[in-house]
């Protein structure tokens, strides 16, 4: 009866959580929370609550498997012998096609480690620039801008501000289902400071929005035109803090000049907002009021993602709302190691330490760090997410490197990426489940030890990195995923992957980030080892910064926060006669991305078993749809069924679709079937809140609720 108790952050969303995790006989038995210890202070949500159920032994990926050509079955084999072959596989699709034909895809649910070994193994040794993650999905845009305002990515506030805020405004952002333990503290102070008041923006009535003292169900896409209408009232009321513009921000005329230039009849339009509804909002910003904002993908998944954000961020920046107790502009991650792949550069433009490919000076700078050729590191960024899976799909990938992620299920326009895992030569699966919806097109897969099977660090939404430890053995041969990567390298007969443990792996990257915004060099595996610290921390003697940006510099050229002008743009996608109704995808509390570890947790399948979608009860009326009935969401590039849930918490004329049950739930439930390719421009975000979809009534698929009671006994 061998009993083993480790600390570890929770392996959901970017509130990082963390938890006290028991094993007995080598199976997680317990959870628990200390209260004395952050960001969660003993609390969890009932995803993490659970945890313990969500390994699922008979779906484990325990040992390596692959096979010689397309037709033949997945065998197992030995890890000396999968390393070879796909050592041997990359090198010839390298030599044959380019650098460029080998992709790697991943995930902010790797940890630091392994998402610093990808970035040196692909960017410094394979010299491609190829490489990107789930994080384009659900962060870029508040990765752009940040930098756009601030100069750096990365939020300026922490979870403490939650207790001395105000005024919280909530744009995109269904926090009770995606942060829930963070939205408690929200309620809380709500609960305990009678002038505080929670403000949330979002289309839908949420059970956010339900706890909102006001609720502005702005117009899909009309966020930014919300936003210029309160910038609008709070000059006219002279309620701006212009001792703070004038010395710490810049480009404040240009925003006046676009402020004054747009009709407000038209941004009404727009935004969906009567005059009232404007002046309520503005009622809860002026004055002495400290305004804490959150957002998340409601901002960041749209065509105008970057707007969005810059828009709230200006909001904040014209009352000196940032670098303060109890105020700045916050986005959420949905991951809960999104901000650390952030920190080594995991996304095609990025390299470690907030660098970029494209600056000469930070690639000389990494490759003297990596000790490698100068001119190692490619100067251009590589394909994003969406066109890395569409250049697959057109033959120009003939690799994919997969990792921790479910791209078949979570890409938008699902079809395209599913033909282009289809269409490549070689694809490497990375996981710990085998039986994912993207491991069904795998050539190799390569089997990872999961969440409490492995020591690793993570940084949640608020810049504070923890380590996450072992409590159990991984199942057969998987081990972490850092441990994979450096042996490919070293199969490839590169020598900068000679690492021994995590910590190794550690101490190098952190050592890449002094002297950069993101400073974690500071941060030694025994420091972590006694509790979590925010960056940046640039001196082993240093406590960490949980708020940035306090003297009013910014690392921008001249040291100010700049103002960003964006006109409200409309979506790409537009509804019409056939297509009429906007859907928006988006989460449940239950579930968390593609199931891959909720999906075996019985209580949290009974709260959540199988897909549905929300609608308006005139559209239902008007499409002949039966409240509990089955109906089709048909779009421009694909259609999605979904049991029928008739609600005015959506508004008429939008439709709410949750994307987490892929298509081996039912061939026809994937949400990502209706959605569109379009990116932001700036962040290449793609857009997951609007497409153009109309409904047709569904019989009753067979098994479907029957699926999910399958899934809850394996
Ligand atoms: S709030 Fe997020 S991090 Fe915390 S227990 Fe729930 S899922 Fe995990």
């Amino acid at each position: 009866m061998a009993l083993r108790q480790a600390r570890a952050t929770c392996p959901y969303c970017g509130v990082g959580c963390v938890l006290d995790v028991k094993s007995q006989d080598n199976a997680l038995v317990q959870i628990t929370a200390d209260p004395a210890v952050a960001p969660n202070f003993g609390m969890m949500c009932p995803k993490g609550a659970l945890l313990f159920k969500s390994d699922a032994p008979k779906r484990r990926l325990a040992t390596p498997m692959m096979r010689e050509n397309k037709d033949a079955p997945l065998r197992e084999v030995s890890w000396k012998e999968v390393l070879r072959y796909t050592a041997d596989r990359l090198t010839a699709v390298r030599g044959a096609r380019g650098p460029d034909a080998v992709a790697f895809y991943g995930s902010g649910q790797l940890d630091t480690e392994a998402s610093y070994l990808f970035t040196k193994l692909f960017k410094g040794y394979l010299r491609t620039n190829q490489m990107d993650t789930n994080s384009r999905l659900c962060m870029s845009s508040a990765v752009a801008g940040y930098v756009q305002a601030f100069g750096s990515d990365g939020p300026p506030t922490c979870y403490n501000d939650i207790e001395s805020a105000d005024t919280f405004v909530i744009l995109g952002a269904n926090m009770t289902a995606n942060h829930p333990v963070l939205f408690n503290r929200v309620r809380r102070r709500r609960a305990t400071r009678d002038s505080a008041r929670i403000v949330v923006i979002d289309p839908r009535r949420s059970k956010t929005a339900e706890y909102a003292d006001l609720h502005l169900p702005v117009k899909p896409g009309g966020d930014v035109a919300l936003l210029l209408l309160a910038m609008r009232r709070l000059l006219e009321q002279g309620a701006t803090d212009t001792a703070f513009i004038d010395a710490h921000t810049e480009g404040f005329d240009a925003l006046k000049d676009l402020i004054s230039s747009c009709d407000p009849v038209a941004l009404h339009e727009a935004s969906g907002m009567t005059a009232s509804q404007i002046e309520a909002f503005a009622g809860v910003l002026v004055g002495d009021r400290r305004l804490l904002s959150f957002y998340c993908m409601g901002a960041n998944q749209s065509t105008a993602g970057v707007d969005k954000n810059t828009a709230l961020i200006n909001l904040h920046l014209m009352l000196g709302e940032v670098g303060k107790i109890g105020a700045g502009p916050f986005s959420l991650t949905g991951q809960p190691n999104a901000m650390g792949g952030r920190e080594v550069g995991y996304l095609c433009h990025q390299l470690p330490g907030y660098r970029k490919v494209t600056d000469a000076s930070h690639r000389a700078e990494v490759e003297r760090l990596w000790d490698i050729a100068p001119g190692s590191i490619r100067p251009t960024p590589g394909r994003s997410a969406v066109p890395m899976f569409q250049a697959a799909a057109d033959g120009e990938i003939d690799a994919l490197w997969i990792a921790c992620t479910n791209p078949a299920v979570s890409m938008p326009n699902v079809s395209v990426t599913q033909a282009g895992l289809e269409r490549a030569g070689l694809v490497i699966v990375q996981d710990c489940f085998k039986d994912t919806e993207t491991a069904r097109y795998a050539d190799v897969l390569l089997p990872a030890a999961t969440w409490g099977e492995k020591s690793g660090t993570m940084t949640n939404s608020e810049r504070l990195v923890t380590r996450s430890r072992a409590v159990k053995d991984a199942p057969g041969k998987a081990v972490p995923d850092w441990q994979i990567v450096a042996a490919v390298g070293r199969a490839m007969g590169f020598d900068g992957f000679d690492f021994t443990s995590p910590k190794q792996v550690w101490d190098e990257f952190r050592k890449t980030t002094a002297g950069t915004p993101c400073d974690l060099s500071g941060m030694t595996n025994k420091r972590l080892e006694r509790g979590g610290l925010h960056w940046p921390c640039s001196a082993e003697s240093h406590p960490g910064t949980p708020r940035r940006y306090t003297d009013g510099r910014f690392p921008t050229p001249t040291g100010k926060a700049r103002f960003h002008a964006a006109k409200p743009r409309g979506t790409d996608e537009t509804t019409d006669a056939d297509y009429p109704l906007a859907v928006m995808t988006g989460r449940v509390a239950a579930q968390w991305h593609t199931r891959a570890r909720t999906g075996n947790v019985p209580e949290l399948n009974r709260q959540a078993p199988e897909p549905f979608i929300e609608i308006h009860p005139d559209d239902a009326k008007a499409f002949g749809i039966d409240d509990g009935g089955w109906a089709y969401a048909v779009g421009r590039r694909g259609r999605a069924l979904a049991r029928a849930r008739v609600t005015d918490k959506v508004t008429a004329g939008t439709v709410f679709l949750p994307f987490h049950w892929g298509d081996s739930f039912h061939p026809e439930t994937a949400a990502n079937f209706v959605t569109t390719d379009a990116v932001d421009p700036v962040s290449l975000q793609p857009e997951l809140k609007f497409a153009a979809v109309r409904l047709e009534p569904a019989s009753a698929p067979e098994a479907t609720s029957a699926v999910a009671l399958e899934e809850v006994a394996r």
